[in-house]
């Protein structure tokens, strides 16, 4: 598959909400328990001319706290095999959570070009709380609401260049 768009990130960040906005077929199964999604999904999608295929990945980690690094780096590294570009996906409603860290820890290891998305920005106070996503020293810092779309735009304009 060439140029795919992967979306990684913790359970619950808006991953799928993000797909689905992306997405034009909606491919994406919503398990009953809002916010769970399960497996991994593809969609196909398009931003000025560009044509892409967009996975959009569980986030599950079970168990206790010394498997979750095991685990993530299982999912984040079946994303980034398929992935030209990564999306590391983070709540700004809820800040950096220790889960979030953990999902930096082994995405830091690809050398693809990953970008921190910071959704739930949906305000302007919002934006300003996912300043505080700079700590992972991830480089540049995207706030979006994929609940309205601000800031969507600005981040595929991004993307697309590498692809
Ligand atoms: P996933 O588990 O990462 O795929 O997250 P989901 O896409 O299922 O979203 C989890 C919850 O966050 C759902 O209740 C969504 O409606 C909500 N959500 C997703 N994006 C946004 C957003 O931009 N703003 C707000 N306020 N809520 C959002
Ligand atoms: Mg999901």
């Amino acid at each position: 598959m060439a140029n795919v768009v992967a979306i990684v990130g913790r359970p619950n960040v808006g991953k799928s909400t993000l797909f689905n906005r992306l997405v034009e077929k909606r491919k994406a199964i919503m398990d009953d328990e809002s916010g769970v999604t399960r497996d991994r999904h593809y969609g196909y999608a398009e931003w000025i001319g560009k044509f892409f295929t967009v996975i959009d990945t569980g986030g599950y980690v079970t168990g206790s706290e010394d498997k979750f690094e095991a685990q993530i780096r299982t999912q984040v590294e079946l994303a980034l095999d398929e992935a030209t570009v990564i999306l590391f996906m983070v709540d700004s409603h809820a800040g950096l959570t220790d889960l979030d860290k953990d999902f930096a820890k082994v995405i830091r290891t690809s050398k693809k070009p990953v970008f921190l998305v910071a959704n739930k920005a949906d305000t302007t106070e919002r934006i300003h709380m996912a300043m505080e996503f700079y700590e992972l020293g991830m480089g540049e810092v995207f706030p979006i609401s994929s609940a309205t779309g601000t800031g969507t735009g600005e981040l595929l304009d991004q993307v697309v260049k590498h692809l």
